[in-house]
This record gives structure tokens, sequence and C-alpha cells, in this order.
């Protein structure tokens, strides 16, 4: 049996309430056999502990989403360092720019990237950066911490110049379920030219499930339809390319 792990799930949104177990279950069942959930803020944190140690499958991180940025406060830089000592946080994140809703004002929204880089400094983790249209903005900010903090573009969306600069500043790229749609073409392109010791897959369950699920609520059992889907692109068999991507999670985050 194969092993996957799915690097980025929200397990702790509200459409899982109902189902959250029964989830986690189906997916360790089908040979997902670790998930970082990932956090957007101190409620979604609060709530992952809440459930976590339950499953010795599931590691989580802590941060702020870009588009919360609004609702921060130096405050929280002290309550995100307490939380990122606890024993199941691996990483800091998700944190970043979107430019595309712009829920926040950009440059609030850079002030709090920096700070997130900055308890990422300082508590020696790994971060998960989100960038939807602000590509240019996240290569100069992860530049000003190249060789001070490693990380993961999360949901990379194939931009030739954010992967050269992620790859010069030793981050991994990880992809979703996005890669899998028939318009990805020029994602496809570009996910060839990451070198295998530098790509993640995941889910960013709920959203973006892969082909055939398009358009359903996602999960992370569907993890693995993403990864064998990379491994074929990347021509390589498949229970090779999981072992991977399991050992490249391993570098990164220490996850056993
Ligand atoms: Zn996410």
């Amino acid at each position: 049996m194969i092993h996957y792990i799915d690097t980025h799930c929200h397990l702790d949104d509200s459409c899982y309430d109902d189902d959250r177990e029964t989830v986690i279950q189906r997916a360790i069942r089908q040979g997902v056999t670790r998930m970082l959930c990932v956090s957007q803020d101190l409620n979604s944190a609060r709530k992952i502990l809440s459930w976590i140690d339950s499953y010795p499958e599931i590691f989580m991180s802590v941060g702020w989403h870009p588009h919360l940025a609004k609702e921060y406060s130096s405050e929280m830089k002290e309550a995100l360092i307490k939380l990122s000592k606890l024993p199941k946080v691996i990483s800091i994140g998700e944190v970043g720019l979107d430019y595309h809703y712009d829920f926040s004002p950009r440059e609030i929204q850079k002030i709090v990237l920096r700070e997130m880089y900055e308890i990422a400094l300082e508590t020696n983790l790994p971060i998960i950066i989100h960038s939807r249209e602000s590509d240019g903005d996240i290569i100069s900010i992860l530049n000003e911490y190249k060789d001070k903090v490693r990380g993961v573009i999360h949901c990379f969306s194939g931009n030739p110049q954010l992967l050269d600069a992620a790859l010069n500043a030793g981050y991994y790229l990880s992809i979703s379920g996005t890669i899998t749609f028939k318009n990805s073409i020029m994602l496809r392109d570009v996910v060839q030219k990451i070198p295998l010791d530098k790509i993640l897959a995941e889910t960013d369950s709920p959203y973006l499930s892969p082909i055939p699920f398009r358009g359903k609520r996602n999960e992370p059992e569907h993890v693995i339809e993403v990864t064998d889907f990379l491994a074929d692109l990347m021509k390589t068999p498949r229970n090779v390319f999981a072992e991977k991507i399991k050992a490249n999670a391993t570098d990164l985050w220490g996850i056993p």
C-alpha cells in the first residue's frame, strides 16, 4: 500500500462539523496517513487543537491569513508564538498576500506578512505562503528573509518567476488539485520544471477538488488523485513519487 501525505487541508472548516471523524478515518483507510491541518487565525487554531490530539496522523500550523489581516493586532503575535510551541504545531501558516479578493488593504497585508516572518524566525518554524495575484510582492518579501526562513508556496499557480525565486530561497512548491483541471496547461508545463526534491502535494480541502470530483467538497483522501496525477506528469512510478513527497515533508517539517 502506498502512503500519502496531504500537506495542506482545512479540516477545521465548519463543512466538516457533522462528519469530521468519518472524513479523517476515510482518508487514513485509503492510505493518507499524514495530514497537515492549516489554520488561519487564533479561532481556527484553537478549534483544531480541541480535537487534534486524538489523531497521531494529523499535524497543524498556526498563522494569520491575509484575508483577515485587518483584524490582526500585536497581541496576536504573543498568542501565536505561544501556540507555536505546542508539540503538534510544526509550521507558521497560512500567511501571505491576496490581491484577488483584497479583503484587507494591501499595505496591511504586507505588514502582517512581515510579522508572520518574524514569528517564523523567532520560532524557527517553516512558513506556508498563500499568494494570489500578488507574486511580485511575495518574491520581494521572501527574498528579505532568504537564508533565514524556509517554507512552501502553497497551491502554486505556475508563475515561472515565483518558481525561480522560491527555489533560489530553498522553498518547496505545493501542488493542489488544480493541476488536474483541463485548462491548467501552463501550470502542468511549469510544474515539470520543479525538481523532485522540492515538490509537495495538497488538497486545500474543502476547496479545489481534483477531477473527477471537481465542484464537490474536497477531502484529504483526494490527495491520492493529486499525487498520482503528479507522478504520471513527472514520469515517475507512483510509489516512488509518493515516497519522495513524504521525504520532502519530513525534510521541511520533520513530520515522522
Ligand atoms: Zn489554505
